[in-house]
This record gives structure tokens, sequence and C-alpha cells, in this order.
């Protein structure tokens, strides 16, 4: 009996739990994750904060799906240049696009590209070892550092810069990342809202966390804090803002912290306007808004703030490749609940856009695969060639393929490499050392 050929491409948590429900229903299935980078685990391996590492033990899971028989690790494949989209369609019966959103959206503001102006994904990726930002080599030589954007992902970026070394000892930042935030000489991290405090995505584990840094002072205007969240908000979201409002009420007393070096500001219902600087950023100019009805309008009322470094943490875009259908606004493939042509389906942040933690995005790739089987037992039967065309395509081609032997070989010397610091991994952040370690077991040089 012939076997389903199916293609996922990307191998973050999406992926890995597609690929994970398709083996279990599907009794003959083969399934290649193709990854552009030598590396599996997208976001768990290249987004999740490195001081995070209990969200990390999800890894083992996910260790387990690409060690089943029926699945293939098939890493630094690119599609769209190793092999295009219509050839995977053409060899594969299901494709599954599950690639992520890596791309930084824009602020749309004049300054946005001088000197000293990140995205977040770039700055995140950078200080988590990715190859694609090794060499970023963020400006972080000014006492004044601004994120702009009210989720997570901000705090994710203050917390890091505002941990002492011996704070993030435990954690798997990079090296060079490592050493870049210990010479810094950060004074004050502003953390800038377009809306208030009612509207922020933080949430409030994350947020209790700057209770506890042990040079950090939070700084909130009291007056930017309403007494209560409205009693219309939908329970569940207003249980959260309430224990959010707590924490900054909690923040904004913060006298008996004057010992402390850094001040971390939430400054709420302020739009960025412009970067400022001759060569590099300098200051940023803001508008404060007033919120109505959930939209940040503009008051005309502006004011300047120092920013050497400015990150904007505003969220991600996906990056197509050539002949995918893809929603250009919104940044995401299109697709109507995970299907996007005939044979192909789209699942987590490159399907919904760039929200929820790694449990929405099980859900979310749970409903995708039962789309799948659907189809399947409707109207699909197998037939095509798979894995097997595939790499013969890929061995023409000359690409050195990383395979599952492969990724294990870069796991056990990294994890040695960290171990030799107590901590829990030291990364190979170029593509050229990860395949090397790749095809020998050992490190580069060692
Ligand atoms: P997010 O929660 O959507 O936050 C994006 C922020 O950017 C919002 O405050 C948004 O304001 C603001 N923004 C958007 N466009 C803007 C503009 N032009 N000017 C000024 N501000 C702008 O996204 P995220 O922080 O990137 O996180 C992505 C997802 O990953 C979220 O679901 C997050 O919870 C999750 N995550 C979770 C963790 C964790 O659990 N530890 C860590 C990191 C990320 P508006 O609301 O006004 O649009």
């Amino acid at each position: 009996m012939s076997c389903f050929q199916v293609a996922i491409v990307g191998s973050g948590p999406s992926g890995l739990y597609v690929a994970d429900a398709l083996s279990r229903k599907l009794p003959q299935v083969r399934i290649d994750l193709i990854d552009q980078l030598p590396t599996p685990l997208g976001l768990l391996r290249g987004g999740v904060a490195p001081d995070h590492q209990a969200t990390k033990n999800i890894a083992r899971q996910f260790e387990r799906v690409l060690s089943k028989d029926c699945v293939r690790f098939i890493g630094n494949v690119t599609v769209g240049s190793d092999v295009s989209y219509s050839k995977l369609k053409s060899i594969y019966d299901v494709v599954v696009i599950a690639i992520g959103a890596m791309t930084d959206r824009r602020m749309g503001i004049p300054g946005e590209d001088l000197a000293g102006v990140y995205g977040s994904g770039s700055f995140v990726a950078w200080y988590n070892g990715m190859p694609a930002a090794r060499d970023l080599e963020p400006l972080l030589d000014g006492p004044s550092v601004v994120i702009v954007g009210n989720g997570n992902v901000a705090l994710d970026i203050a917390r890091l810069l505002g941990k002492t070394e011996e704070e993030l000892a435990k954690s798997d930042l990079s090296s060079h990342a490592r050493l870049k935030l210990a010479a810094t000489a950060i004074t004050d991290i502003w953390l800038v809202g377009r809306r208030g405090p009612l509207d922020s995505g933080f949430t409030p584990a994350e947020l209790s966390e700057f209770n506890d840094l042990a040079r950090v002072i939070t700084v909130v205007d009291r007056t930017q804090l309403p007494p209560q969240a409205p009693y219309d908000m939908p329970e569940e979201r207003r249980r959260l803002v309430e224990k959010n409002l707590g924490l900054l009420r909690g923040f904004s007393v913060g006298s008996e912290q004057a010992e402390k070096t850094i001040r971390l500001h939430f400054l709420f219902n302020a739009a960025p306007v412009e970067v400022l600087g001759e060569t590099r950023a300098r200051r940023l100019k803001l508008e404060k808004t007033r919120v109505e009805n959930g939209v940040a309008l503009m008051t005309g009322d502006t004011f300047e703030i120092c920013a050497d470094t400015l990150i904007s943490a505003i969220g991600y875009r996906s990056a197509p490749f050539p002949g995918l259908p893809f929603d250009d606004q919104r940044g995401i493939v299109i697709n109507v609940q995970g299907r996007v042509e005939p044979g192909v389906y789209t699942a987590g942040w490159c399907k919904r856009g760039p929200q929820g933690v790694i449990p929405t995005n099980r859900t979310d790739a749970l409903g995708v695969a039962d789309l799948i089987l659907e189809d399947i037992s409707e109207s699909m039967s197998p037939g095509k060639a798979g894995g097997v065309e595939l790499d013969r395509l890929l061995a023409e081609r000359g690409v050195r393929v990383v395979d599952l032997a492969g990724w294990q070989k870069i796991n056990v010397a990294e994890i040695a490499r960290g171990a030799a610091t107590a901590r829990p991994r030291e990364k190979f952040t170029r593509v050229a050392e990860l395949l090397e370690v790749a095809a020998s077991g050992t490190g580069p040089g060692e």
C-alpha cells in the first residue's frame, strides 16, 4: 500500500505539531520536515527568551516527533532556492506551510533606518544566536534604550537588557550577546505603548518578573493607571488586566529601590512619530494619544525622549517564497481556515498572524491536521514520489542536507560547550559551523 507523502515546510512548533498529529492518525505516511536552517525547533530555539528555560523543556517532546520512523528532518534546505514551491507540490501529496513569521513589521516613521534602530525579530535572533542575525552588532553604547510595543516580546527584551550577568548565568544567551550586554552602560529603558495599560499585550507572569530584578527600578506614572478594568470587558481579559494593573501599581511605588542603576519606564498612550539623530538614533519624538473604541487617536501633543538605541517590538510578518499565495497587507499566507490550495495547507503564525504562545499553536496545528485528514478521507489518494524525488533533486543540486543524526550531533556538541560554563547550551551561531559539526560530530576547530 502506498504512503501519503507529506512535506512540512518549517520545523518550528507548528510544523512539529502537525507532523505529530499526522504520524499518529495516518497509518501510512512519510513526513519530511524541511527547514532552511541546519537546526529544527524554529522559534523555540530562535525566539523564546534564553532565560525562560522552562518553556524550552517542550523540546524533549519535539525530539520524540523528530525521531519517529515515519518522520525525517531535512535541514539546510531553502524552499524557493534549493527547491521551488511548485516542485514541492508536484512531488508530495500534501504540503504544509509552517514558516512562522520571522520578518519585522516596520513602524513607518521617518528615521526608522538610522543606525541604532532594530526590529525585535532581528534583535531577538541576534541574542539567541541565529545565523542570519549573528553579525547584527547592535549599537548598545548609550545610556538610553527605547522599546516600542507593549507585548511580551517587548518585555523579554527589556528584561534581558536589565538583568545582570549573574541573573543571566543559567540562560543560554549566546556568548557574543552576553559579552555585549555586559559592556553596556544603560541607565534608562523606555517601554512605549501607543495605547494604555488596559490594552497592553503583557501577561502578568511576564510582567511580575520585573519585581525581582537586581538592578532595575520600575517607574510608572500613576496617573496613567486607571483605577480598575471596565466591567464590560470579557471576564478572562478583565482578570488579566486587573492583575497587570496591580503589578503596575506596585511598580510605581519604587522609591526604596533608589540604589538600583537602571530605570525601566512604562510609558503609555504615546505613539512614535520620528526617530531623530544625524547619523544614528539619539532621540525619539512621540505624540500623546487617547484611546477611543480601542483605537489610539493622535492628540497633536508631542514630546521627545532620549533613544540611543531603539528596538521596535511591534509584531512580525511572514516571508513568502515565489508562488506561495500571500496576503501582502497582513503578511500571512492566504488561506481559508488553513487550506491554501488543493493539497496545500498552512499552520501557525504564517496562517493566523504572530499571536499566541506555543500551546496556542498546538491547538491550531491539530485543527489543520484534522482538515488534512478530512480532505484525505474525502478525495485524496497517495501516489506521489515524495522524499525519494526530493533527495534526488537536492543531491543533483549539491545541497548539504542536515538530517536528524546531524542535528543530534549539533545538539550534543552545544550542550557540552554550555556545560563548560554551567549553562544549558552554547549555540553554534554560523551556518558553516553548524554544517561542520553536523558532518563531524565535534565542534569546529576542536
Ligand atoms: P503583541 O503582543 O501583538 O504586541 C505588539 C505591540 O506592538 C502591541 O503593544 C501593539 O500595540 C504595538 N504596535 C503595533 N504596531 C505599532 C505601531 N505602529 N506603533 C506603536 N506600537 C505598535 O506581539 P509580540 O510582543 O510581538 O508577541 C507576539 C506573540 O508572542 C504574542 O501573542 C505574545 O504573547 C507571544 N509571546 C509570549 C511570550 C511569553 O509567553 N513569555 C514571550 C514573547 C512573545 P496595539 O496593541 O495598539 O496594536
